[in-house]
């Protein structure tokens, strides 16, 4: 009975619900500029019955505005459930070549002019919780509790979690009993759902490293200290955490993305800098790697004889980083089995974690609320299939060329997400 009202419901609004994506992914805005998205997004919200708060969220920079948005509908007793959606968009050049492609232009935080795109599928999320919003606002006799949703600004650059919990989110409004959301997966095909118990995705942390040495003319390197020299033998070096200091079973990564220094061929330069990527499950192990850089950076340059005022300066950053996303594995495996009565047990797969971050994490106050993310499948299963067969890559998630099949992918969405939410809250 529950499963039936639930796809007919689903059927009700498949179809401008599908229009609706397409005009959320032909409209993408950047992280920290979600202020028509939210908008739209808060409007629609209200239609369906429930108290929205909008510009919700403080960020460490007081020059960004939040376009946060907290949306609650009110049940009875029982638990309060969050489910989040993020509301941003990439600055990535579509090349889908889809009639509804995004063909926007805006600037960024920096105030130059870039190609924005939903490739991330941020507007699958969205659509999908608007579809769940609604469905859970018309079966309101099969649930008890707090349903409060989230729209997020800002996962991308992953301060948007932190400046809505830092406007005192759950002081304000709720602490919740459990946190959900989902993410469109670019490997999975549409009509299935993933799960991963335990750490998902990795902590992210930004690291700036300035190498500096004493410049001088290309052709008398023993006047100078060359920072290039150092920089080679650091980022070399830097491969020794993951495969030399730290336990091949608890992986890390440390990716050295961005190497610049001198200006040309002849000149040995003042410096060189370093931008590092550190992903871990654990936090230990991520305050540990810190200290391997540090300590790594400044071994090399002592051992080419910089004078101590000139070691390298390591600068974590403070606002580019985000917790790991560890899914509670009871509440994880309690969801897993609603999907499978829900959508079949074929449809749900169990799916390996990954290094790649998210800031959903940060919504678990350390693993103290019990949370989870599930990855919704989101490929065309014709192309899944081709790509089985002949080997090929499909585009990923921020690829321009990343095309969800939206139809397949909401209607999934929506089930699974109504079918969490109904399982935590069901009378
Ligand atoms: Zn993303
Ligand atoms: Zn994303």
């Amino acid at each position: 009975m529950a499963q039936q009202s639930l796809d007919a419901l689903i059927d009700r609004d498949i179809q401008s619900l599908v229009a609706t994506y397409k005009v959320l992914h032909a409209a993408p805005e950047l992280s920290h500029h979600e202020q028509k998205t939210a908008a739209f997004f808060a409007s629609q919200l209200r239609t369906f019955g429930y108290v929205v708060t909008e510009g919700f969220g403080k960020y460490e920079n007081p020059a960004f505005t939040s376009y946060g948005i907290v949306a609650v509908l009110k049940n009875g007793p029982g638990p309060t459930v969050l489910i989040r959606t993020e509301l941003d968009a990439l600055p990535v050049n579509e090349k889908t070549g889809l009639p509804y492609a995004s063909t926007v232009k805006s600037k960024n935080d920096a105030g130059e002019e870039v190609s924005v795109m939903h490739a991330c599928g941020h507007d699958i999320h969205m659509t999908s919780m608007l579809g769940t919003a609604r469905v859970l606002s018309e079966l309101k006799q099969q649930w008890s509790g707090t349903l409060m949703i989230i729209g997020q600004p800002a996962e991308e650059v992953v301060d948007g979690a932190r400046a809505m919990l830092r406007d005192s989110l759950y002081e304000k409004f709720a602490r919740p009993d459990f946190a959900i959301a989902l993410h469109d997966s670019s490997e999975l095909e549409a009509g299935k759902v993933g799960y991963t118990p335990g750490y998902a995705l990795a902590s992210s942390t930004s690291v700036d490293v300035k190498i500096r040495g004493v410049g001088g003319h290309g052709a008398r390197p023993e006047t100078t200290k060359d920072p290039v020299v150092m920089a080679a033998e650091i980022v070399l070096a830097l491969q020794t955490i993951a495969s030399r200091e730290r336990s091949p079973v608890d992986p890390v990564v440390v990716t050295v993305g961005s190497i610049h220094g001198g200006s040309k061929h002849n000149i040995i330069p003042d410096e060189v800098n370093l931008q590092i990527s550190v992903r871990t499950y654990k936090e230990d192990v991520r305050l540990k790697i810190l200290a391997s850089i540090e300590r790594i950076a400044k071994g090399i340059a002592m051992a080419a004889g910089v004078p101590e005022e000139l070691a390298p300066i390591v600068k974590v950053s403070g606002n580019q980083v985000t917790p790991a996303t560890y899914n509670n594995p009871q509440l994880t495996e309690r969801l897993a089995s609603a999907f499978k009565k829900t959508l079949g047990e074929d449809n749900v797969v169990l799916v390996p974690p990954a290094m790649v971050s998210e800031d959903f994490g940060a919504f678990s106050m350390q693993q103290s609320i019990p949370s989870t993310m599930f990855w919704l499948g989101a490929v065309d299963p014709a192309k899944v299939k081709q790509s089985r067969e002949t080997g090929t890559v499909l585009p990923s998630l921020h690829s321009a060329l990343f095309a969800p099949a939206p139809e397949p992918t909401l209607r999934t969405g929506i089930k699974a997400m109504s079918a969490a939410v109904l399982e935590l809250m069901k009378k």
